[in-house]
C-alpha cells in the first residue's frame, strides 16, 4: 500500500507529505467514489482546508477526478492512469447505485459521442447511470 502511494505521488510530481500519503491511501482502500466526508471520517485529524487543497492538487495532477452524481456531494475517484497534469481522460460512465448510494467508475463503458446542432461545441461530457450495483 505505502509503496503504491509513494509511486503515485512520485509519478505525479507531488512532494510527499504525510497528508498526501494519508488521503491517497483512503482512495486506494475505497472501492467506489468517495466524498470529502468519507475522507474526513477516515482521517479524523485532517483539517478541511488542507483536505480541499490536497484534493485540488491531486485533481490538477491527474491523480483523481471529480464526479457529480446528482447527490449534492461531489465525489472523487482515482484516475486510471492515463491522466496528466491538467489533462483528464475520464470519459467513462459513472454508475450511481440507488440502494447503497455509492458511485462507481465503469472504465469498460465510455461516454458515447453526442451529436449536436452546429454551433455547439462539447468541452466535456459525463454520463451518470442509476440503478442497482453488483454488490446490492
Ligand atoms: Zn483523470
Ligand atoms: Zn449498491
Ligand atoms: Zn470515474
Amino acid at each position: 500500500m505505502t509503496e503504491k502511494v509513494l509511486k503515485l505521488l512520485n509519478q505525479s510530481d507531488l512532494r510527499i507529505t504525510a497528508v498526501r500519503k494519508d488521503v491517497l491511501s483512503v482512495f486506494l482502500n475505497a472501492d467506489c467514489a468517495i466524498t470529502t466526508a468519507t475522507i474526513e471520517a477516515a482521517l479524523y485529524q485532517i483539517d478541511r482546508i488542507t483536505l480541499y487543497r490536497t484534493l485540488k492538487s491531486f485533481e490538477e495532477k491527474g491523480l483523481i477526478h471529480s464526479i457529480n452524481d446528482g447527490s449534492h456531494n461531489t465525489k472523487y475517484a482515482l484516475c486510471e492512469g492515463h491522466c496528466d497534469e491538467d489533462h483528464h481522460h475520464d470519459e467513462h460512465v459513472h454508475f450511481h447505485c440507488n440502494a447503497c448510494g455509492n458511485t462507481f467508475c465503469i472504465e469498460e463503458s465510455s461516454v458515447p459521442t453526442i451529436s449536436l446542432p452546429s454551433g455547439y461545441r462539447v468541452e466535456n461530457a459525463s454520463v451518470i447511470v442509476n440503478g442497482i450495483c453488483n454488490k446490492c
